[in-house]
């Protein structure tokens, strides 16, 4: 039975934390990574030794990477440099164009393919409309963050301290 749902099928805090073991277990045998926020935030035009050491591990293991960003080529081309996975840009999810060409390239089915972000909109919904399986992760958090972070630091003496009285 098709699945229609928004809700993901599988979620972690964040792409890394994904095991070849959990994928295969789940009969996967491709997946179809997005870039902005999955992998590395917009601002950050390649890929950290974190996510090459990640797409290593999957790969060891025998899957099939691909990305598919709806960003533009410039950006997607340069972040593949160090990668060299089977890529798509302006790939239009939440249609499921980018996921059926890595089906074609890899010669695997859409239930085989895991595609992995971090918007509900675009990329849970570009794997239901593909068929396959949605892992859902945490966005990265944008560099503008970085303030409430800090804030969280200074106010964390005063919630201890209310913690402590109450
Ligand atoms: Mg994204």
């Amino acid at each position: 039975m098709k699945n229609y749902s928004f809700v993901p099928d599988v979620m972690y805090d964040r792409a890394f934390d994904i095991t070849p073991d959990d994928l295969i277990s789940r009969g996967i045998r491709a997946v179809v990574l997005d870039i902005d926020n999955t992998l590395v935030t917009y601002g950050v035009a390649e890929p950290t030794e974190e996510v090459i050491t990640w797409i290593e591990t999957l790969r060891g293991a025998g899957l099939s990477v691909a990305i598919a960003s709806n960003n533009h080529a410039p950006r997607v081309e340069l972040f593949n440099q160090k990668i060299g996975a089977f890529a798509t840009c302006e790939s239009k999810k939440p249609f499921a164009r980018s996921v059926k060409a890595a089906c074609a390239h890899f010669g695997v089915k859409p239930d085989e393919v895991a595609v992995i972000g971090d918007q509900i909109f675009t990329d849970v919904w570009c794997a239901r409309n593909a068929g396959s399986l949605a892992i859902l992760v945490k966005p990265i958090p944008y560099p503008e963050n970085l303030f409430f972070k800090c804030k969280r630091v200074l106010e964390k003496p005063f919630i201890r301290a209310y913690q402590k009285r109450n």
